[in-house]
């Protein structure tokens, strides 16, 4: 015979029926020598009952509990003592607590039933005021013509949790597949943990290159106050490393619980969570490799107890967006790496196509003026020897050897001289991209103090006025940055209008995370078609005027593309050019 235990519900149902129809029969039948069976009776049903998985709990018609079996003290962790006696409501959360009275009446006065007889999910509450899901059936049963109701629960606890992690997974996994960064799947992701778990509000916070803090990148919420209120307004939108709980999940590279943050010490943003009825908060770490990337906080407004099984899930789920996170830092890079290679490869095809045009006509030049060497001598030669024997007058050589040979020996030596610099232009412009660069915070109002006053005598002797607003500080390469304005500068100075007093302004701002610079003149000013040109290598718009090799403009874009840079220009023939340069915002601590 099978232990009483392993009884499923329809079964117990079925055999407590049979004996309370038999005792029943034999009730009202020969009770003669029945006394004996009725007993035996009697203690198998209180075994079946005692020992069943599902917790049984007997009611009367008032709701009152009258035996609660030992699998239903576990599930609702009570003793039989504590509860019985007292109503079944104690064992319900809202809202089954507030309409159950009124469920019994209805069902004793029209006969409608929503569970009894039937069954359905249904959320129980244990003495420590956490809810549960369960499964209940109700039996009505008749005892001595009175009657009353056996509920048999089954605890759904672990198969609701399966079935969230389950739900959580699948819309990760779902939500990954379809972002291209951890930015863009971050409110999908926020949103369903949020609501699979039931908690109110869900953040990201990411740590930034060698920023020192783990910022705040995006928030999910149930409602628009729970999103803006209990925010940022105490602690700022970043927290240092050990510092609040994304900083202490940072520090510890693991997942933290906090069951009450109202109480709690270490928790910073106290006020708001009061502000806002919050109470737990759990955080996990999104880590790649062993490094901790960002990590993802949540609250709830019930007091939850740790759940450890909870947390070692998330844990795993971070493991996984951090996958995620590195494949498409990967796949970035690869792209990154095309882009530059494609960048190059432009940028070659450009510098071919220079060199062979520029070094071209230097060389047409040698090679006619050789041809008129050769010819000059030539022609000595043929002078000299009709002369053989006689002496030949200076006069006859005077053509050959004052004006031909010099003047052609003059352009061969211009060539020479022009192909010499054009290869040593070329050759400082590939050295450029080998350079190791240092990059840090840059003060630049110091930085471009200095530069002004090494052109301080340039500027007097050619009255101009040079003014230097407010500039934001960046993150540089020192060296190369001096370098990007000083080529600026000089150009400024280079190609001012004589007609008008010259004025150059530098001045800067900040934009998007970034420092932008704009080096401003009153100059001759670039046309549009040659706005793009001017940064090609060796391109000048009036090479005869002004001093100079082309090679600045693509020196200083060539500098500023290494460090994250950018280089642009407006400019307006006859008014002006504003050159602008954009750079990462750094904070260089003052000297
Ligand atoms: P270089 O000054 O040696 O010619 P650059 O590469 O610095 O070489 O500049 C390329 C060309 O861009 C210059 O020849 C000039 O025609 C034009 N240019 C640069 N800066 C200015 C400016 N501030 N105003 C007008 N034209 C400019």
């Amino acid at each position: 015979m099978k232990d009483y235990s392993e009884w499923s519900k329809d079964e117990l149902v079925g055999r407590l029926r049979r004996i309370e129809a038999a005792a029943e029969t034999r009730c009202t039948g020969s009770l003669e020598g029945s006394g004996g069976m009725l007993v035996e009776q009697a203690e198998r049903l209180g075994a079946i009952v005692e020992n069943a998985v599902e917790g049984i709990i007997t009611i009367d018609d008032h709701g009152v509990i009258e035996s609660i079996n030992p699998a239903a003290e576990k599930i609702f962790q009570v003793r039989g003592e504590e509860v019985i006696g007292r109503n079944v409501k104690v064992l319900m959360p809202n809202p089954y607590c507030d309409q159950h009275d009124d469920y019994i009446a209805r069902y004793l006065e029209t006969g409608e039933a929503q569970v009894i007889g039937i069954g359905r999910e249904v959320l129980g509450r244990r003495s420590d005021g956490t809810t549960f899901p369960m499964d209940l059936a109700v039996s009505e049963m008749f005892i001595e013509g009175r009657r009353c109701f056996a509920g048999f629960i089954r605890d759904k606890t672990e198969h609701e949790r399966i079935d969230l992690r389950l739900k959580i997974k699948d819309a990760t996994t779902r939500t990954l597949a379809e972002s291209s960064t951890v930015e863009d799947a971050a409110s999908g992701l926020l949103k369903t943990i949020c609501e699979t778990l039931g908690w109110v509000r869900g953040e990201l916070w990411h740590r930034h290159g060698n920023d020192s803090g783990i910022r705040h990148v995006e928030t999910w919420a149930v409602s628009d106050a729970m999103k803006s209120e209990l925010a940022l307004s105490e602690a700022g939108a970043r927290f240092r490393y050990g510092e609040g709980l994304p900083g202490r999940v940072w520090e510890s590279g693991a997942a933290i619980w906090i069951p009450d943050v109202t109480i709690d010490s270490t928790f910073i943003r106290k006020e708001g969570a009061k502000r806002n009825g919050i109470h737990t908060a759990l955080a996990f770490p999104i880590r790649v490799r062993s490094e901790t990337l960002a990590a993802m906080v949540f609250f709830s407004q019930e007091v939850r107890p740790q759940d450890t099984e909870l947390l070692e899930f998330l844990e795993n789920l971070g493991s996984q967006i951090g996958q995620f996170i590195e494949r498409k830092q990967m796949e970035t890079n690869l792209a990154r790496v095309n882009r530059a290679l494609a960048e190059k490869n432009r940028e070659l095809e450009t510098v071919v196509y220079v060199a062979s045009h520029d070094l071209r006509s230097p060389l047409v030049n040698i090679q006619g003026f050789s041809k008129e060497l050769n010819q000059a001598c030539h022609d000595l030669r043929q002078a000299v020897d009709a002369r053989e024997g006689e002496t030949v007058s200076k006069d006859l050589l005077k053509p050959s050897l004052e004006d031909d040979i010099p003047e052609a020996l003059s352009y061969i030596q211009a060539g020479v001289d022009k192909i010499d610099s054009l290869l040593s232009g070329f050759l400082r412009f590939s050295r450029l991209g080998q350079a190791a660069l240092q990059i840090e915070p840059l003060e630049m109002t110091t930085l471009l103090g200095n530069l002004a006053k090494t052109v301080e005598y340039q500027l007097k002797e050619a009255g101009v006025r040079l003014e230097l607003g407010p500039v934001p500080d960046c993150l540089g390469d020192e060296t190369q940055i001096k370098q990007v304005f000083s080529n600026l500068l000089d150009n400024a100075l280079k190609y001012l209008d004589p007609s008008r007093q010259g004025v150059i302004r530098i001045s800067g701002y900040e934009e998007e995370g970034r420092a932008v610079y704009c080096v401003e003149d009153n100059g001759v000013g670039i046309s549009p078609a040659h706005q793009e040109k001017i940064f090609q290598i060796f391109h000048r718009l009036n090479p005869t005027g002004v001093s100079g090799e082309g090679l600045g403009l693509t020196m200083t874009q060539r500098m500023l593309e290494r460090q994250d840079g950018k280089i642009w220009v407006e400019s307006e023939p006859g008014v002006g050019s504003r050159f602008f340069v954009s750079l990462p915002k750094g904070e260089a601590v003052p000297s």
